[in-house]
């Protein structure tokens, strides 16, 4: 099997080692990533950073036509991508081809706002003291990216970093996630088409124990992770003059009110909970029921998730797929296991075969139990009766994490209320918090990050503010 190169500067190269990648679902080698040496990762930097001028003063067409490149280029491969996304990721192709379709959008949308995202003029005369100047406001880069990714979504998550660094001429070096860095590769070699400048990019898959020297490299401003909170919390900490920004992890609420359409909600929260086997940021892990519709709703909910179709990932009809490896099927094993003995009533699922745990719900459990206050990252929800509106929304905001939140409910009024007191990033009315828009701001509050992503809010994230005053006009 052909080792793919990893890109130094833009250009294909081989390394000191290799990281062999298996599919979870059965095991079988993937692929193989070349590994580059200390001594190329010391290139991809020093080349970002001579590039950085170049890079900020790319014309606005040249960038925007660089990300339309890519745009297409994902869009003609679709399949292909798809393909590798399942086989390296474990998620059913259902999803991974809605993944590339979605980072298709991501540089669309990229390619769009950066011809919009020019400066500002501003009068200054609205002050007597001031007659006579006028500010230019303009957006700057901070200077090179450093994108550090996570498994979960491996091409969408680095094409939600990549995209807006180009956008705003910005050099970008992404470290992707070990155990999914072939996508990752994939997009590099689309990339290298654009004809960017040398150093605009490159794509590193060094291991968990070198990407510290690349968070503390003083020529990379900018480290835009996505990943699990103790690692993220690690890197501001290392860091803390540098512009991190950290979207962290979650364990999202949906709450179902007396009025809601249950039918659509048991349906949406089923497929929800386990899309990608529930290893979503967003994937919904507490549903909060109104008490006088919780029975009816239950039995529709477990009868949802009955429903799914669990199996193998390659497979067209497959719903739900395996855990990124059997460790993190096991760990999810347990957190339910825990659960059941301290009291929770197992509604369905509970089982696990190799990396595949099957489609859970709990009720009745207790309030500090793992799979209610962590983030589960597995397709386990839990149920949970409340007597009221107040009641609900305490629960949602009974969390160290904040995402997004969903809310069925046909109320206009109650919608309004539930936008203003839940403590998340986003609030989706009528459907599940695992609802994203890639054009839309992302992110949390909390513990499940700072920052925002979404075109236009990381392309401000990367970039700051400066003045130009002209005088005596
Ligand atoms: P992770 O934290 O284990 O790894 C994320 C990335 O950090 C990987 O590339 C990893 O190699 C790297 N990393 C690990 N140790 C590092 C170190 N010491 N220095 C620098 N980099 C290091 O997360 P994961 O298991 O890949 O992803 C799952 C997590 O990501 C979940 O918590 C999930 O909620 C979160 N997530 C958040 C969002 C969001 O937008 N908020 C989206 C997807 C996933």
């Amino acid at each position: 099997m052909d080792v793919s190169p990893f890109w130094l500067a833009g250009s294909p190269a081989t390394g000191e080692a290799e990281l062999t990648v298996t599919n979870p679902h059965d095991g079988r080698v993937v692929g193989t990533a070349s590994v580059p040496s200390p001594a190329q990762v010391e290139r991809a930097v020093a080349a970002a950073h001579a590039v950085r001028k170049e890079a900020a003063a790319l014309p606005l067409h040249v960038r925007a036509a660089a990300l339309a490149h890519v745009s297409r280029r994902l869009s003609e491969r679709a399949e292909e991508i798809a393909r590798l996304i399942s086989a390296e990721n474990g998620k059913p192709i259902f999803w991974a081809r809605g993944e590339v379709g979605r980072a298709v959008a991501t540089f669309r949308f990229a390619a769009e706002e950066t011809r919009r995202f020019s400066g500002t003029a501003q009068r200054l005369d609205t002050e007597a003291a001031a007659t006579g100047r006028l500010a230019y406001v303009s957006r700057q880069p901070h200077g090179p990216v450093l994108a550090i990714t996570p498994f979960n979504f491996p091409l969408n998550l680095v094409a939600h970093k990549v995209a807006p660094a180009i956008a705003v001429g910005a050099p970008v070096i992404v470290k992707p996630a070990p155990a999914t860095p072939l996508t990752a590769l994939l997009l590099g070699e689309i990339l290298a088409e654009t004809g960017l400048p040398e150093g605009m990019f490159s794509v590193l898959p060094v291991p968990n124990d070198r990407a510290g020297a690349l968070v503390a490299d003083p020529r990379l401003p900018v480290v835009s992770f996505t990943g699990s909170g103790p690692v993220g919390y690690a890197i501001q900490d290392q860091v803390p003059r540098k512009h991190v920004t950290l979207e962290l992890g979650g364990n999202a609420a949906a709450v179902v009110l007396a009025d809601a359409d249950l039918d659509w909600a048991a349906t949406r929260i089923a497929l929800f909970s386990n899309y990608q086997a529930g290893q979503s940021c967003i994937a919904v892990q507490r549903v909060i029921v109104e008490a006088p519709v919780a029975e009816a709703f239950t039995a529709k909910l477990v009868a949802a998730v009955e429903s799914l179709v669990v199996g193998d990932p390659a497979d067209d009809k497959t719903q739900v797929g395996p855990l990124v490896s059997a460790e993190a099927a096991e760990r999810v094993e347990r957190w339910v296991a825990e659960a059941a003995a301290s009291g929770a009533k197992v509604l369905t699922g509970g089982g696990r075969d190799g990396a595949t745990v099957a489609p859970t719900v709990l009720a009745d459990v207790p309030r500090d139990a793992k799979v209610l206050r962590e983030e589960v990252f597995g397709p386990v929800l839990v149920v949970q009766p409340v007597a009221s509106v107040d009641e609900a929304f305490a629960a949602v905001n009974d969390s160290k994490y904040g995402l997004q939140a969903g809310v069925f409910t046909r109320d206009l009024a109650l919608a309004f209320r539930a936008g203003k007191e839940l403590e998340v990033g986003g609030v989706i009315i009528g459907d599940v918090p695992s609802y994203r828009a890639d054009q839309m701001p992302y992110g949390g509050v909390k513990e499940s990050g700072t920052g925002r992503e979404g075109l236009r809010s990381a392309m401000e994230d990367y970039t700051y503010e400066k003045v130009m005053v002209l005088t005596g006009l």
